[in-house]
């Protein structure tokens, strides 16, 4: 007997070319699938093709089982992120306005945000930060139109390498007060300016330049970190180098951390000037060391920073001051373009009574020229006449000159940038389009302000928006001044890295807010208050500033909010305080502070603070309160009582016992 190769192939299962296949790895002489083979050889076949055929098969669905599998995974791994609607406005966008835009009617929109506890009427004017978390609710991303002016602005930053030159450095003087800012400023601009200008009359513009060998060097005239950081806080970098004057025979203080501090936050380089080493006191070589402390190695001891000995009063090192300024200067290969239309900031703005309006205005780019329509801020204006630094009129002011400006229609801010526009038409349009914004801005509550808080910390580095958390922190000590940057410092993860860009010792002060502003920190205090100024300030320009009384607090609530954990906000309202007089032992019970009240009322049940030597010791619930022996709900100042906690049985005498009402501030919008 003998079967045909398609008829065997059917019994083990594959197709009669497989058959052959395996046939022909047998070396197996085979003609086609109508060929026969006897019996017995297709037995053997059998035995030898089969278990193999079928291992092959449970192997093949083995793999699309699990590729099946890993598909199904992959598909659940994917988000199923909401597809956002992009929707284009600009702003400030009244409620009404968004509605239409999400396409709701705005009752219904009114009604789902008084659902959220927010509460706004149609006409009310929302800033791009909170109308796009309103519209986010509803799918939708809101992207901000670009104004002409920044059109305009786009069009002024385009830069045209082929007509690059270099450009003066701009120089700020900042230090500890008294240690010879001003001085060093006016020996300058006496010995290099005052000496070779005829008349030798010299103007306090705010600014002034010198010229020096080939090069000139411009001197902003305000000395001071918060000059310098109130104008980057509106946004205007002015400063190319930051000159640190440190008096030599008083060495390194909190203002000249503090100055120090602020340059590195606006990534400016830093020149040492040690001054008043005419002074008998002076200790150039123990300045040098508290220099190095601080990371500013001298270059004479093996660092990068430059240092110069001079003294304002004998005008010695000035000359190499200025020397080593062009220098470091030289490093930043800082170039202007000198054909362009002006742009540049405000340094200064005055009424004066002849001349009216006057604006002393820094050039960064470009050649501002006399009769150019200049825009600045909410003014605008044809400029009438330019004055330079030494009093004369010029035609024209090139990058890193200051010059005073006459024919501006209203006092701009120091930090204002400003930029000269062809069309005076169009220059009217943006001036009145801003005046308008502004007033309407003023409107806007504090909400959804863009100023980074641990509230939305989480969402922006979800979104990626935020990769380095900048902090201020000032605390009472040295100690745990170290201690908290420390510990705040390692808190840094993948995706996001926490920088200290200033600590302190001392209350929470406005420039320190000032510094926030300009560089998008969260202030965190330890054990400090908040002079007045800097609340103000801080409420004003939307700054989060949390203090603490707890190293650990601070931290948890940090790495909280990193985490998306943040508590809402909670308010502690203090509503009694007692001391603690004595401690009994109660076998029952027990620890038991017998005190006396010294404020308000201790009430059972409350959220309580023991407190030791100003620090917090213990927070958690007043579990038991007693008058002698009995149970009492509450009680009032003046009178003793027994208090006890069930998770804290280490009250002492001396200790301070205060009582809260904890209410819950509701996290912004
Ligand atoms: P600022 O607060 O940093 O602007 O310091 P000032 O320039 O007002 O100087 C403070 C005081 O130090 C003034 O009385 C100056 O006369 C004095 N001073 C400044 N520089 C020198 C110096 O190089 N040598 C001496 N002996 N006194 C100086």
């Amino acid at each position: 007997m003998s079967i045909r190769i398609y008829q065997l192939s059917k019994k083990i299962g594959i197709t009669s070319k497989a058959l052959i296949e395996k046939m022909k790895e047998l070396e197996m002489d085979v003609k086609g699938h109508m060929s026969s083979i006897d019996e017995e050889t297709a037995e053997i076949l059998m035995h030898e093709i089969k278990p193999k055929v079928e291992k092959e098969t449970v192997e093949k669905e083995e793999e699309k089982g699990a590729a099946k599998e890993e598909k199904k995974h992959k598909e659940e791994l994917i988000p199923t992120e909401e597809i956002l609607r992009k929707i284009q406005a600009s702003f400030p966008l009244t409620v009404k306005d968004l509605a239409l835009k999400l396409q709701l009617k705005p009752s219904v929109l009114i009604a789902d945000l008084i659902k959220k506890k927010i509460f706004l009427n149609l006409n009310y004017n929302l800033n791009l930060a909170a109308a796009a978390k309103i519209a986010k609710d509803y799918s939708c991303e809101l992207i901000e139109l670009p104004s002409q002016e920044e059109l305009i602005l786009e069009e002024h930053e385009r830069i045209d390498t082929a007509k690059l030159v270099h450009r003066a450095p701009v120089v700020t003087f900042m230090g500890h007060v008294d240690h010879g800012k001003t001085s060093l400023l006016d020996k300058i601009r006496e010995t290099r300016v005052a000496d070779r200008e005829a008349g030798g009359i010299t103007q306090h513009i705010g600014a002034y330049e010198v010229a020096f060998h080939n090069g000139r060097v411009t001197f902003l005239d305000t000395p001071g970190h918060e000059a310098f950081t109130a104008m980057r806080a509106r946004g205007a970098n002015a400063t190319d180098v930051v000159v640190l004057v440190v008096a030599a025979d008083d060495g390194i203080k909190p203002q000249t951390i503090e100055a120090v501090d602020h340059a590195r936050a606006a990534n400016v380089p830093i020149v040492v000037a040690i001054n008043k080493i005419d002074k008998p006191q002076a200790n150039i070589e123990g300045t040098k060391k508290q220099l190095a402390d601080l990371g500013l190695t001298p270059e004479d001891w093996g660092g990068k920073t430059i240092t110069v000995n001079v003294s304002a009063k004998t005008g010695e090192g000035i000359e190499t001051l200025l020397e080593m300024l062009l220098l470091e200067a030289e490093l930043l290969e800082l170039k202007a373009d000198t054909s362009r239309l002006a742009k540049g900031v405000v340094i200064e703005s005055k009424i004066s009574r002849g001349s009216g309006l006057i604006a002393t205005v820094l050039v960064q780019n470009g050649t501002l020229k006399v009769s150019d329509i200049i825009i600045c801020g909410k003014h605008f204006g044809k400029i009438k006449a330019l004055i330079n630094d030494k009093g004369a009129r010029v035609d024209k002011a090139g990058p890193s000159t200051p010059v005073e400006v006459l024919g501006l229609n209203g006092v701009v801010m120091a930090g204002e940038t400003f930029y000269v526009m062809s069309d005076e038409k169009r220059a009217k349009e943006i001036a009145s389009l801003k005046q308008r914004k502004e007033r309407e801005e003023k409107l806007i509550s504090s909400i959804g302000k863009a100023k980074i808080s641990l509230e939305d910390l989480y969402n922006e580095i979800q979104t990626g928006h935020i990769k380095e958390l900048k902090l201020i922190v000032k605390t009472d000590v040295q100690g745990s001044l170290e201690a908290l940057v420390d510990s705040l410092e390692k808190l840094t993860t993948e995706k996001v890295s926490l920088k200290v860009i200033h600590a302190g010792i001392g209350s929470i002060n406005e420039s320190d807010i000032l510094l926030a502003v300009a560089s998008n920190a969260i202030v965190i205090g330890f054990h400090v208050k908040m002079e007045a100024g800097a609340k103000n300030a801080a409420v004003k320009e939307g700054v989060d500033v949390r203090i603490y009384r707890v190293i650990y607090e601070a931290i948890a609530s940090i790495k909280a909010a990193m985490e998306g954990l943040l508590e809402p906000k909670i308010n502690k309202i203090l509503i009694g305080r007692a001391q603690v007089r004595q401690v009994f032992k109660v076998t029952k019970s027990g620890l038991v502070a017998g005190c006396l009240v010294v404020k308000g009322k201790i009430i059972r049940g409350a959220h309580a603070a023991v407190i030791r030597e100003k620090e917090i010791v213990f927070e958690g619930i007043l579990d038991s309160l007693k008058h002698f022996k009995n149970d009492i709900r509450e009680t009032t100042e003046g009178m003793e009582c027994g208090i006890s906690f069930e998770k804290f049985d280490d009250l002492k005498s001396g200790d301070v016992i205060e009582c809260f009402r904890l209410e819950k501030i509701a996290q912004k919008l």
